[in-house]
């Protein structure tokens, strides 16, 4: 199967400025790039395509990754719960139709931030791999894993244990499970339980115990860090994640730049903003939430603006899946990256692309020949307005490795 999508705006992901272009797709890569007026290419392309799609006006771009997503947190824009712990069955449904839901609106991978039930990401990436439901590529989690005696979700058993051997136990049953990556909680978490974000939840010799296990087990960590003790622990751990960092001091940021290339940060606008607009039915007391959402972001507007400069991969994803925010809006973080953290649209949508597929470690996230052909078609310029991205109307065409998801009305079958 080869398709040509020709005379179109291209913004690769690196963050340049859109070139006008044709690219073709074969397979599941992108088999050729021409850019400028080179009709001879498109002419040639055009003779060997089965489908031919007409890109003027629109923007061919990558398709977005979300670095933070709770698939079994439960609620999107197509259907909200309002309770948040569901009975197994009923979070395999949700998460099952979220990850569609993420896909009809322009995210092509996923890298999960964790799961409110066991076994239910490791089927759906499986599931999803083998064509047998609709959904972005996953890296799958299990359980958010808290130690014993702290607010997380008690798990119980193999989950919640102390000390370095627990810690072992629970990547190798997640190993097992086909999970790939773990998620450690090492800060609290000051919405659910006020001031507990600076207490750190695991030892140094339990995060070293978790970070020599994964790497022997090929698996990665994503963590939930907020101070900088936190920070430098998950550092330490060799996450390939972290998440918030919200509090971290002058010499935290210069270990963090220092080491930018091991590692990813997403800060989670999308969660804060969402709980700052909410206004919740008398009987939902979100003051807790509320204030912290207004601490952090106040710090990270500071923070971020500082490990952009100093070259640290930034990325998109914030806690989606809240009744007060849905999947399905996630490309909101885009424009929160323009108007909290002093990103232009093109500087958002490569935290959204490029790195994203740098975390997934992936040949997704930039049109390149001989990458993978996850794509968007975009009814407009994203480069200079990235609030267009949350229009799902918007997005023309959806490809996720060469295959259509939502096909633009205007293909033309070549010949
Ligand atoms: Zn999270």
């Amino acid at each position: 199967m080869r398709t040509l999508i020709r005379q179109v705006s291209i913004f690769d992901g690196t963050g340049s400025s859109p070139q006008t272009g044709s690219v073709l797709v074969e397979g599941e890569t992108i088999a050729r790039i021409a850019f400028g007026d080179d009709a001879s290419v498109a002419r040639d392309a055009a003779e060997n395509a089965d489908v031919v799609i007409d890109g003027r006006g629109l923007t061919l771009m990558p398709g977005m990754v979300d670095a933070h997503t709770h698939l079994t947190w439960a609620s999107s824009l197509e259907k909200v719960y309002h309770q948040f712990i569901l009975p197994h069955d009923e979070l395999k449904v949700a998460a099952w139709r979220n990850a569609r839901v993420l896909l009809d609106h322009g995210f092509t991978s996923l890298y999960s931030a964790g799961a409110l039930g066991d076994l239910i990401e490791p089927e759906l990436a499986r599931a999803i791999a083998a064509g047998e439901t609709p959904g972005p590529r996953l890296v799958p989690s299990t359980l958010e894993r808290s130690p014993d005696g702290e607010d997380g979700t008690d798990t119980g058993g193999v989950f919640n244990g102390r000390g370095p051997d627990a810690m072992r136990a629970f990547v190798a049953y997640c190993a097992d499970e086909g999970v790939q990556s773990i998620k450690l909680v090492v800060s609290g978490e000051d919405a659910l339980k006020p001031n507990s974000a600076m207490d750190v939840l695991y030892t140094r010799e339990e995060m070293m115990a978790a970070g020599e296990a994964t790497r022997a087990a090929g698996l990665w960590i994503a963590c939930h860090t907020y101070s900088p003790e936190a920070i430098g622990l998950a550092l330490d751990a060799g996450a390939r994640i972290l998440y918030h960092c919200s509090f971290a001091d002058e010499a935290t940021v210069e270990r963090m730049a220092a080491e930018k290339d091991r590692f990813f940060y997403a800060p989670g606008p999308g969660v804060s903003v969402a709980a700052l607009e909410a206004s919740p039915p008398p009987h939902i007391d979100m003051t807790h939430m509320k204030a912290s959402a207004r601490v952090r972001l106040e710090l990270e507007a500071k923070l971020i603006p500082q490990l952009k400069a100093r070259g640290v991969r930034v990325l998109i994803g914030g806690d989606y899946g809240f009744p007060f925010n849905p999947h399905g809006r996630n490309a909101r973080d885009l424009q929160h990256f323009v108007d909290h953290f002093g990103y232009t649209p093109a500087e958002a949508l490569r935290a959204a692309t490029q790195y994203g597929g740098e975390l997934m470690g992936l040949k997704t996230g930039v049109v390149r020949e001989g990458w993978l052909a996850d794509l968007l078609l975009v009814d407009g310029d994203p480069t200079q307005d990235v609030s267009i991205l949350q229009d799902k109307d918007r997005l023309k065409m959806i490809m996720k490795g060469g295959k259509l998801h939502k096909a633009p009305a205007q293909v033309a079958a070549a010949h």
